[in-house]
């Protein structure tokens, strides 16, 4: 038995001035054939995990394509026609293959394809024909298509979030697909659609108001007739049809059963809608706490989620703690041109920067500051542990270290980087536990890495292009109603 593994990794933030590029994807990971194997067979992410469920059955796999770049904003046309053309000459090329093994994200965009999981998944299906089968694994973050369905056999959702169970529902997949391809069982696919958007804030598995669903969903895999189910939380900042939240369940050779499920699963989520809107934290709010608490608090900056396709560079948190005086805190700020001021200047130096906001007009205005430059790095480091996003080796490009009379240590990067590994600071000689205050930008992604070091987590309402109230940004696309941003909004199967 020969499998098929490909990947297609982008979570594209319509909102986003940026455009993503192929550039972007050589930049993070863009490969062909056995270098796959050595690139992610190892890593806590659903294709180490492919390449581990298909060992362990004695099975062929074959790495055809893989692509991953951070997320950012809509892909261009043209490279994303290239990257589907490669795609599907690796499958040309591969040889008779018994079933294919597919990765997207689920929340991908194109400038000419909206839908552009479905479109390649779609496409794929078209190359191979109806009978091979095709399972994969999806992003908690996907927005699920009709499309991206009906061209798998088969697709499992990640579900935790942040996302540290990647590696087990790759190998999930792929028993499914050994499974499948030995006659063992016949996957039948059913999804439904709430009317619902999860609002951001709201997305974390690890709280308690989204347990009972995930326990809902536990109780029906007691019966043996469910092959697999999945919850999508969904990606708000893609302003596409559709946004919003989804269920999968799959069934051994029941189409109807499987659907049953579905609808009860999507009716208990509907009943939770008003436990799934946002709650929202000011900037002041927020500060507020930290000057009355001793504890280690790290500030999530929720409109600028460089995991959700921010720009990486916002300096409302920074510039508030600056003004107050209420370091010693840290933040990290994509910002080349500072990098090299303080390079040009050297350890030690003092020197007055414009920080950060330069990206575009959503994250706030550059950051006015004298600072003394403390350190020059690399920026490269390894997160050997299970975090979100299941990366492994990182590289943020040179990186200056420096700080504030205020008390505010500075990170600033020559890459956009994802805070999803303390190793980011450790490698820069950067001791976390030196600061009372720590601004990550993200959401519920920096928690597996964060609560390490910190003692408690403050969601931000701050702005940006991942503004976690939906109701601040302009939709033209999406499917109407959603809840909460159409409160009438009514759902019944
Ligand atoms: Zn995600």
């Amino acid at each position: 038995m020969r499998i098929g593994l490909i990947a297609l990794l982008h979570e594209s933030n319509t909102f986003s001035f940026q455009r993503t590029t192929l550039e972007s994807f050589r930049q993070n990971l863009l490969l062909t054939g056995e270098p796959i194997r050595s690139a992610l067979g190892q890593a806590h992410h659903e294709v180490g995990g492919f390449f581990a469920g298909l060992d362990a059955a004695g099975v062929e796999a074959v790495p055809l394509f893989a692509a991953r770049a951070l997320p950012s904003g809509t892909i261009l046309a043209d490279d994303y026609a290239q990257l589907l053309e490669r795609m599907l000459n690796t499958v040309r090329q591969a040889g008779a293959l018994d079933g294919i093994l597919v990765a997207p994200h689920g929340a991908t965009v194109s400038e000419q394809f909206p839908d552009a999981d479905g479109h390649w998944l779609a496409e794929l299906r078209r190359e191979v024909g109806p009978a091979l089968p095709i399972i994969g694994t999806l992003d908690a973050h996907a927005n699920l298509s009709p499309l991206m369905v009906d061209s798998c056999n088969a697709l499992v959702v990640y579900r935790t979030n942040p996302h540290l169970d990647q590696r087990a529902r790759g190998m999930e997949a792929a028993r499914l697909m050994v499974q499948t391809v030995r006659g063992e069982i016949s996957p039948e696919m059913a999804a439904a659609f709430p009317s619902l958007a999860i609002s951001i804030d709201r997305q974390c598995t690890e709280e308690p108001h989204l347990s009972p669903l995930y326990q809902a969903a536990d109780e029906q895999l007691q019966d043996s007739r469910i092959l697999s189910n999945s919850i999508l939380l969904g990606f708000p900042y893609a302003d596409v049809a559709e946004m919003g939240s989804a269920v999968i369940v799959i069934a051994d050779g029941d189409k109807a059963f499987a659907q049953e499920k579905a609808n009860q699963l999507a009716e208990m989520m509907w009943s939770m809608r008003h436990d799934l809107d946002g709650k929202f934290t000011s900037v002041e709010e927020a500060l507020e706490e930290c000057v009355h608490s001793s504890e280690r608090i790290c500030l999530l900056d929720m409109g600028d989620n460089v995991g959700g396709g921010s720009a990486a560079d916002g300096t409302e948190l920074i510039a508030a703690i600056h003004q107050r005086r209420l370091g010693p805190a840290f933040g990290c700020i994509y910002d080349p041109a500072a990098v090299q001021a303080c390079e040009a200047a050297g350890p030690g130096k003092k020197l007055q920067l414009k920080i950060g906001g330069k990206t575009d007009s959503l994250h706030g205005e550059p950051l006015d500051v004298e600072v003394v430059v403390e350190l020059l790095c690399d920026g490269k480091f390894t997160e050997p542990q299970p975090r979100h996003g299941g990366i492994t080796e990182f590289d943020q490009g040179r990186t200056a270290i420096c700080r504030t009379d205020t008390g505010l240590t500075l990170m600033l990067t020559s890459q956009r980087m994802v805070p999803f590994s303390m190793q980011q600071l450790y490698g820069c000689g950067v001791d976390p536990h030196q600061f009372r205050i720590l601004v990550a930008k993200g959401v519920n992604a920096p928690i597996a890495a964060y609560r390490e070091v910190c003692d408690r987590f403050i969601r931000v309402n701050t702005i940006g292009s991942t503004c976690a109230d939906m109701s601040r940004l302009y939709y033209e696309h999406r499917r109407r109603p959603l809840f909460p941003l159409e409160q009438e909004a009514e759902y019944s199967i």
